[in-house]
């Protein structure tokens, strides 16, 4: 069910404007040095997402701080950027917890409709099961579930929670995960 929603050019226009509504929060509250903060923007060139994704995707959003001595870079949390993965956000998202539950859908077919090999199921669930779950984020986050999700669940069981095979959920569930795509930016109002 997760498959349709990926291929969903109106999904991948949705998360443009969300990024760009968390990057102008970012923009807004400026360096932490109270610096002003320019445009310095990564460029990308994620896999997984249909073809035609706009020129908007060739690049993740980023600023640095204008203040000479200072220059500090802000990344802000991104509901289209995971990181450094090369895949898109809602495709590690989404590609990981089809391959759970008791119906794992098969390799072979996620390799076929998004390209992802048996190589990068296995890192990323090393990475829901260590980077995630052993980290900040969900520490203070896991609470907020009942019943709990454990580890193992991680990310299938929140995606069923969100509701994450309708855009809205998905943009959801994604928004809440947002602070793990980044290092250098806080922004509150995150939650559900
Ligand atoms: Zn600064």
């Amino acid at each position: 069910m997760y498959a349709g929603l990926l291929g969903d050019a109106r999904l991948y226009e949705v998360l443009q404007d969300i990024d760009e509504d968390l990057a102008a929060q970012a923009r807004s509250v400026g360096c932490r040095c109270g610096g002003r903060l320019h445009s310095a923007a990564y460029p990308r060139k994620p896999r997984g997402g249909p073809v035609g994704l706009g020129a908007s995707y060739d690049r993740r959003l980023s600023y640095c701080c204008a203040r000479e001595g200072c220059r500090r870079r802000t990344t802000p949390p991104s509901v289209r950027f995971l990181g450094r993965k090369v895949y898109l956000d809602a495709v590690v998202v989404l590609v990981s917890a089809l391959r759970q539950g008791p119906n794992p859908t098969r390799v072979r077919v996620l390799h076929d409709l998004f390209g992802v090999g048996e190589r990068t199921l296995r890192r990323w669930r090393q990475w829901w099961q260590r980077g995630v779950a052993e980290g900040s984020f969900w520490r203070a986050a896991r609470g907020d579930f009942m019943p709990a999700v454990t580890a193992s669940e991680l990310p299938g069981a929140m995606a069923e929670r969100f509701g994450a095979h309708r855009t809205d959920g998905l943009c959801r569930f994604l928004r809440f995960l947002s602070p793990i795509t980044t290092s250098s930016c806080v922004l509150s109002g995150g939650g559900f």
